[in-house]
Formats: C-alpha cells, structure tokens, sequence
C-alpha cells in the first residue's frame, strides 16, 4: 500500500492521451518521486501508422493496439482513467471530464489530431479517413462489401462505380492504403469470385500538390510513383478535390464515378488550443514555448499532433510518431529535472528519418542523405515497425501475418462485420456477409 504521507507530498502529474506522446512521458516517469494519472478517451494505445493495414484486412485491430493499463501495469507511481477530457481550468489547476475534476501540479496535454476537410465537413459521410480502429474497420466493411455488391449488380455502371476506389491525398497514409488496396484486389481477392474479376476494380489516388510524399526527396516521390502504378494505381498529381458525395468525387480535372471514398488529405488538431484559450496555428495546433510549455502556463505542456513546435530550419515539425515520443521523452526529462530544482534545456528534435511502404514488398525510406527505394526498403521499413510496436505478442502476430502475406497473397482478416456503411442497418442489406477461404 502507497505510504499516505509520501503520496500527499509528490506532485501530481496528469497525462491526458496515451498515444505515441503521451505513453513516452508515462514510461519517462516510472519511479519519478510523483503520481501520475494517465487519462485517454479509449483503454488501449493504438499504433496508428498500421492502420491502414486493418483497413486493407490484412491485420487484426487487436494486433495493432495494447490495453494503456497492461502497459504500465508495472508502474507504481501510475493509475490509468478511462475518461473523455471536455476542457481545462487552469487557474484551479484541474482537468475537466464531464461532472469530473481532476487535480494536477503538471499537466501534459497529448490528445493528438482528427481529420479535416478544408472546411467542408459534409464530405466526411462519403470520405472516411483513419484514424481510429472504427474508422479502420468501418472501411474495411466498405471495401469488402462493395466487391459483394459489385458480384450481385447487373448495372454495369453502378458495377463499375462499386470497384472504383478513390484515395484522396498523396502523402504516406494515401500512398500506403492505395498500395494495399491494389493488392487486396489483385492478388488476395483474385480469384474468389465468379461474377467480376476483382484484379480489374481501379485504384485512384488523387493529390492536389504536383507530386506524391512532399515530405520525401524528390527522387523517392517518383520511385513511390513508379511502384504504386506498377501495382495497377492510378495516381493523378496536381488534381483538387472540389466535392465528395455519395456517387464520387469532383475535381478541378473532372469527375471520378465511385462508391468507395477514402480521405487521406488533412488533419486537425484536437481540442487543447482551445481548452486553454492558447494561440494556434492553422490546424489548430498550440505555439508551445521552446521548453513546450502552453503560453503563460509554466507546468502545462502540449506535445505531439497537438503542438506546434519549430524544428531547426525554422519550419513546424510535422506531425508523426517520432515528433512525439522526442517530446515526450523530453517533458519526462524536464518535470524530473523541476521536481529535483534542475534547470533544463530548450527541446531539440533530431530527425531519426521518414518511411512509407508500397505493396508488400516495396517502400522508400530516407534517413538524412541515405534514401533508399524497393526491396531493402521494405525490409528496413518492416522492421522498424516491428521494432515499434508495443507488446512481444503484436510483434510476434504481425511478423508472423506478414510473412503469410508475402508467401501467399492472402489477407486472413476478411470479415465483413458490423452495420452495413451505407445504411447503418445491423446487417449489410442486399448481401450476405460471406466468410472467405482462410479468414480468421
Ligand atoms: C493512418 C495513419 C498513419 C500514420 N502513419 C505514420 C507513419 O507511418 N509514421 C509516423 O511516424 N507517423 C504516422 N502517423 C502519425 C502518428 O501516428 C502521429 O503523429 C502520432 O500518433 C501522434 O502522437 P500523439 O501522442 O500526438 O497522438 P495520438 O497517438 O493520436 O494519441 C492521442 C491520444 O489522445 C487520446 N485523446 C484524444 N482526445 C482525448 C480527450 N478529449 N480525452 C481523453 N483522451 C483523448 C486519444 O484517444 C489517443 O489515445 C500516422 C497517422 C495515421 C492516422
């Protein structure tokens, strides 16, 4: 049992989020002389830059989140609540969940980022985009359910609307989630129909900007572009989405006909600036102080998606996973340096690379001047993530789903499960959820 009088005298530490930043300070504090509350909206820690692999059915969403209180289980100092944050009273130094007040000395806000439609939240209802497990699973039915469709229609216009696939965005998530998409008609969907050969549904990825993966070298766009068509994609640089509705997109190029809309175009960052009436930039991303401190709060800090941090080229660092494991592993640094009296530096974010896979077995990877393409690619960009998930079981499942993958084509998750997308009825109407060979 905690000893009272100890307890009483530590500082209370909150962490609001247990994503990729928030889950990095909470391990950074294990066996800090504090109390620590981690609180997230879900219980588990999600690995999101696998997503689109559940979306694509070729992993299990269990195989790519861990339970936040199995993770730090062995932390005494910290107690995990499952709670929605709805605002912050900074003066009275509580965080706000509904009717609930939590206390805190330190407060880290780590509750990431959302997607954003330019403004036009009406696309939202036929462009779906991932960032949950339910978005991924939501897609998933789609997909799979408009090759059922597709099987039944005798209208060769609404059946060429059903196996046309349109991927907004062109950054890692659209080139990713379009890649797979190609291979789970091509290869793993081949030959499990009678009616229409899945191999001939189309993939189109559209970017408004004038090449894929902006982020990437140049050279790397292209070898992305190269690969995505070699696998069947269709990809359309330089073109804007002007609509979105349920029979397709519009676009400064003309309209693409198609039933399935993924949206991998923009984000927006939760809710903290505005819980903290903090200056934000465009996506809603707080200005953090150099130490990432919220702006007249000196023990508040913003981190990951949700801050806006600049790096040494003075541009906003972007928002991926290792932004925010630095910034978290740098606020635990920090709340330990206070605790003791210690002053410490301003935040430095070294940049460890960038990754995104084409397919099953090509990727691009840059680390600084090293940038490679193709097979060693993939190999490197398999492993990190491998490397990266939490849990030995994850790792072990993944590896082992991947290697199956690559020998077989085969994506076991195939289930069509949940309520139909298009009309929320309990089962998909019109057609019977059908279990493919090797599903699990
Ligand atoms: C599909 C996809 C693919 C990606 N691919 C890559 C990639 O390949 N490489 C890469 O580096 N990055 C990738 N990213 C980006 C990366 O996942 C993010 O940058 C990273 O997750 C940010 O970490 P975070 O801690 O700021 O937020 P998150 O990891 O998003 O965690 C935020 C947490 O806050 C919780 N939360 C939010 N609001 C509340 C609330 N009001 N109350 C309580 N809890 C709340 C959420 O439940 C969540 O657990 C990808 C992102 C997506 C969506």
């Amino acid at each position: 049992m905690a000893d009272i009088t100890k307890t009483m005298l530590r500082p209370r530490v909150v962490i609001v989020g247990g994503g990729f930043g928030g889950l990095t300070v909470a391990q950074g504090l294990a066996n800090a002389p504090v109390d620590l509350t981690v609180v997230d909206q879900h219980n588990y820690h999600l690995f999101q830059p696998l997503l689109y692999q559940v979306a694509t059915a070729a992993l299990s969403p269990a195989d790519i989140a861990s339970p936040i209180r199995a993770i730090l289980r062995r932390q005494c100092n910290t107690s995990v609540m499952l709670a929605t944050v709805t605002g912050i009273d900074a003066t009275r130094r509580e965080v706000v969940s509904g009717e609930r007040r939590i206390p805190f000395d330190y407060l880290v806000l780590a509750t990431g980022a959302q997607h954003a439609y330019f403004g036009h939240d009406g696309w939202e209802a036929h462009a779906k985009g991932i960032k949950k497990i339910d978005d991924a699973t939501f897609l998933r039915r789609k997909i799979l359910l408009a090759f059922e469709r597709a099987e039944l229609e005798t209208d060769p216009e609404e059946r060429n609307r059903l196996l046309t696939f349109v991927v907004v965005g062109g950054g890692a998530t659209g080139v990713e989630i379009a890649g797979a998409m190609a291979e789970l008609a091509c290869k793993a969907l081949a030959s499990d129909f009678r009616v229409i050969d899945p191999a001939h549904a189309r993939i189109i990825l559209v970017e408004a900007g004038p090449r894929l993966l902006p982020t990437f070298h140049e050279h790397l766009s292209k070898a992305a572009r190269h690969s995505l068509e070699a696998l069947g994609v269709e990809v359309r640089l330089s073109t804007t989405v002007t609509g979105c509705d349920e029979a397709g997109v519009s676009s400064g190029t003309g309209r693409i006909e198609a039933r399935t809309v993924v949206w991998g175009a923009g984000v927006q960052a939760s809710r903290a600036g505005e819980w903290l009436q903090a200056e934000t930039d465009r996506v809603g991303r707080v200005k953090v102080a150099p130490d990432l401190s919220a702006p007249g709060h000196a023990n508040i800090f913003v981190i990951g998606d949700t801050a806006h941090v600049l790096g040494m080229d003075g541009k906003p660092l972007p928002g991926v996973a290792p932004v925010a494991k630095q910034e978290g592993k740098y606020i635990a640094k920090l709340i330990r340096a206070r605790i003791a009296g210690r002053e410490h530096p301003p935040f430095r974010y070294r940049d460890p690379g960038s990754l995104a896979t084409i397919g099953r077995k090509q990727a691009v990877v840059q680390f600084g001047r090293v940038r490679l393409s193709g097979y060693l690619a993939w190999w490197l960009w398999s492993l990190v993530h491998i490397y990266f998930l939490i849990g030995f079981r994850n790792r072990l499942v993944v590896a082992m789903n991947w290697a199956w993958t690559y020998a077989s084509f085969q994506r076991g998750t195939r289930l069509i499960t949940g309520p139909d997308p298009e009309t929320g009825e309990k089962e998909p109407s019109s057609v019977m959820a059908v279990l493919p060979r090797g599903a699990t």
